[in-house]
């Protein structure tokens, strides 16, 4: 097979767009959030795109990296596609789970096969990429762990720095992981919402380009990867539903941004999966306000899970996620640490998956969205294991 060269496709990136307000913003300059506060988008020339974006042109393309449909990412030259062979990973059947729920397409999208084990190597790798680009060199982020570790690997891959901010109880492995490649690591005492206080004064005061989740455009377009490849995964169709195991709400919001954009380049119909979030039933911001009706989530007090990806108490996106679960006709439900606990070991030691607290609490929402008519029995379904069971060390 011959691979793709990437230098005869540049990105069609021509605008971000604000998903609020709406405001137009140059897409050279090195924006964060819109001057509205909320999330910026890029914008892409689709129909230019479309000129050697097909599936024909894809089947000569490398699959093991995020860059595989550059004309809808967002870096423009090849030598800023930087790569430690992200993304493309496996989408497992779940027999025997699924045959005890009576579930006959069910599937796991395991991304604990990512660099440092958890698909928030997708997210950096573009953020890095980009802002490396546009002549960015020092990076800071607030981190619950796995996104710090992805910023470290990343920055070490692109000879840049990173500052890291994480809550002092994160696991140990993970702090020894961002020291081991090479960041400069601070522990703070509180959640993660404390160490982004401080990530943030010290990010303008040392003028570090600021990486949080959606507090700058392109961690998005890196998770959008995952939306691209479920789509050429299932031959160009969707599942019936994705259940996500939501924190920030990235993935979420990327990845319906992807079939927005694949339906406008051809590549797929209109039909949407049911987007489901899962959250700990002991820090669920999203699922409350998705029972109450509301656009927007409040901030939830006194978060503590298990599952470190989903203790964010309080998200920038929350009108993007709540807004695509229920135009997609999905929904969202709180798990409790136990029951991520007995689904970590069931995964482990009945389909030989070691999947992260945050995956098992999403395959743990499979019994309850059945009982409550969420999901049928009859569906197709993909479940996102985000992370392996090595990076939620202390929750075995
Ligand atoms: C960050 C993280 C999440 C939450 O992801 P979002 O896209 O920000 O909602 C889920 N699982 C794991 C393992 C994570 O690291
Ligand atoms: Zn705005």
């Amino acid at each position: 097979m011959t691979s793709f060269k990437y230098k005869d496709v540049s990105s069609t990136a021509f605008q971000l767009r604000c998903t609020a307000c709406g405001d137009l913003h140059n897409i050279l300059a090195k924006h964060k959030t819109c001057s509205c506060g909320k999330v910026l988008f890029v914008d892409y020339d689709l129909e230019k795109a479309k000129e050697t974006l097909d599936k024909q042109s894809l089947q000569s393309r490398n699959r093991f990296n995020i860059w595989r449909m550059a004309e809808i990412m967002p870096v423009y030259q090849e030598k800023y596609r930087f790569s430690l062979g992200e993304g493309w990973t496996p989408l497992v059947k779940l027999n025997n789970i699924g045959e005890k729920l009576q579930l006959n397409e069910l599937y796991l999208k395991d991304e604990g096969f990512n660099p440092t084990g958890s698909f928030k190597s997708r997210g950096l790798c573009a953020a890095v990429s980009r802002a490396v680009e546009l002549g960015i060199n020092e990076f800071v982020i607030p981190t619950a762990g796995n996104a710090g570790a992805a910023l470290a690997a990343y920055a070490a891959r692109t000879k840049s720095n990173a500052h890291i901010f994480m809550p002092e109880d994160t696991p140990p492995f993970i702090i020894t992981e961002i020291k081991a490649l090479g960041a400069d690591a601070h522990l703070v005492k509180g959640l993660i919402t404390d160490a982004g206080k401080i990530a943030k004064e010290q990010g303008i005061e040392n003028n570090w380009f600021d990486v949080s989740t959606l507090k700058e455009p392109y961690r998005a377009e890196g998770k959008k990867t995952m939306g691209l490849e479920l789509a050429e995964q299932f031959n160009w169709s969707l599942p019936d539903a994705i259940i996500y195991p939501t924190g920030g709400g990235t993935g979420i919001v990327g990845m319906w941004k992807a079939f927005d954009e694949l339906e406008e380049l051809g590549l797929i119909d209109d039909k949407r999966p049911k987007m489901i979030s899962v959250q700990s039933s002991t820090c669920a911001p999203i699922v409350r306000a998705f029972e109450e009706g509301k656009d927007y989530a409040e901030f939830w007090e006194n978060a503590e899970t298990i599952a470190a990806g989903l203790r964010v108490p309080v998200a920038i996106a929350d009108y993007l996620i709540l807004n695509s679960l229920r135009k997609s006709n999905g929904s969202a439900i709180a798990i409790d640490d136990l029951t991520m606990k007995i689904v970590m070991s069931q995964l482990a030691k009945e389909e030989g998956i070691m999947q992260s607290a945050e995956g098992a609490a999403a395959v743990a929402a499979l019994e309850p969205l059945l009982e409550n008519g969420s999901i049928q029995e009859d569906e197709k379904i993909v479940v996102f294991g985000t992370g392996s069971g090595l990076t939620t060390p202390e929750a075995w």
